[in-house]
């Protein structure tokens, strides 16, 4: 991973070129950020930096052997270190990171801004809980042991520190209060206040936000044929979130503004038969499909409802979303709005707590009918 390969984060990586470049390196450094940002891209980025045999000005050369290695997350000098859980293949104190570094890999290439449940997916370890164990700590400690082979720094990565055992943790807390020289431990968490206060408080906090709505837009474009009104859609329902962009777009068959619109139609025209048929295909949606269609439909319901006093330029919807929010709002009152919003907000409510779809779906869109038909 090169810093040229993720987007935005411009002042962030300047920030971590300039540090690499004084060698002023702090020994302990804790990323962290919400799930699906660049966390753990920029961290890889920065030892590939680091590491570089013949670094560029603003980025590594992607080229020489050190780089190589990092690209493969195969370098004999950094060592990864993520929370596990036992598998077919390993049980026990086997369950180590060393042991697991291949399916890590793999995973890290499907899931490239992967979190921990998927992780746990991947692993087929669902319902085990993950930890980072004392046997990890005594690798680090061994790893810590040894000299660089071949670059400046010896690394550290630690993904997810929040997963580490409390022995793990304490038999660490010197190593990383005062390491060798030139090694560097690197934490990328996404829950900092999981983290043991023992561990963060050894760390100097480097604060990686959320990828923008416009730069998630820019990668979904990249990478998927969609139409523009989808990418906003997913942009949106993201939240700055590339890991729940790309669920988004592996799950969306069709089109949410569309579906919301011919909801809308069928309700006002008391379709009673279609809206049947709606609810079935709303049943047969995924459960965080079917969140996600209700989501959307509240984002387009608030924008209708704040387009009265908001600029327009200051709201999150496109165009289009604009265009039928305000024939929403020239159809119903505010109050009507505010019902709606209210009902829907229910149903969120209740598709969270596995209430039988179908029914659900029936019940909102009746009730939405009958507001037009006083
Ligand atoms: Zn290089």
């Amino acid at each position: 991973m090169r810093f040229g390969a993720i987007r935005g984060y411009t002042l962030l990586k300047q920030r971590l070129i300039h540090i690499a470049k004084t060698q002023k390196l702090p020994h302990a450094q804790l990323f962290w950020g919400p799930e699906g940002n660049a966390s753990l891209s920029l961290v890889l980025a920065f030892i590939a930096y680091l590491n570089c045999q013949h670094r560029l000005e603003e980025d590594a050369c992607g080229q020489c052997s050190s780089c190589l290695k990092m690209q493969k997350l195969a370098h004999p000098d950094v060592k990864f270190v993520f929370p596990t859980s036992a598998t077919k293949q390993f049980t026990g104190k086997d369950a180590v990171s060393t042991n697991l570094m291949q399916n890590w890999r793999a995973f890290l290439h499907e899931y490239p801004y992967g979190q921990d449940s998927d992780w746990s997916y991947y692993l087929g370890s669902e319902n085990k809980q993950l930890s980072i164990s004392k046997e990890d700590a005594k690798d680090i400690m061994q790893a810590i042991s040894l000299k660089a082979f071949e670059s400046t720094y010896k690394v550290i990565l630690i993904w997810l520190p929040e997963y580490l055992h409390v022995a793990a943790a304490n038999s660490l807390l010197k190593a990383i209060e005062e390491p060798p020289p030139h090694t560097l431990f690197l934490l990328v968490s996404i829950h900092p206040s999981n983290v043991l206060s023992t561990i963060r408080s050894r760390t100097q906090q480097v604060h990686i936000p959320a990828f923008s709505d416009k730069e998630l837009a820019n990668m979904l474009v990249q990478r998927y044929p969609l139409k523009q009104d989808q990418i906003a859609q997913i942009a949106l329902l993201a939240n700055g979130n590339f890991n729940k962009a790309l669920k988004l777009v592996h799950n969306t068959k069709g089109d949410y503004l569309e579906h919301f619109k011919h909801w809308m139609r069928l309700c006002y025209t008391y379709n009673l038969t279609q809206l049947v048929a709606q609810a079935v295909s709303f049943q047969e949606m995924s459960r965080a499909g079917q969140r996600d269609f209700l989501g959307y439909s509240l984002h387009v319901l608030r924008e209708a409802l704040v387009l009265h006093f908001a600029q327009e330029k200051l709201t999150r919807a496109s165009t289009v979303e604009q265009e039928f929010a305000k024939k929403l709002r020239q159809t119903l009152t505010h109050q009507q709005l505010k019902t709606w919003i209210f009902w829907l907000n229910q149903a969120y409510y209740y598709v969270e707590r596995h209430i039988n779809p179908k029914i659900l779906y029936l019940d909102l869109s009746l009730k939405i009918a009958r507001t037009f038909r006083p």
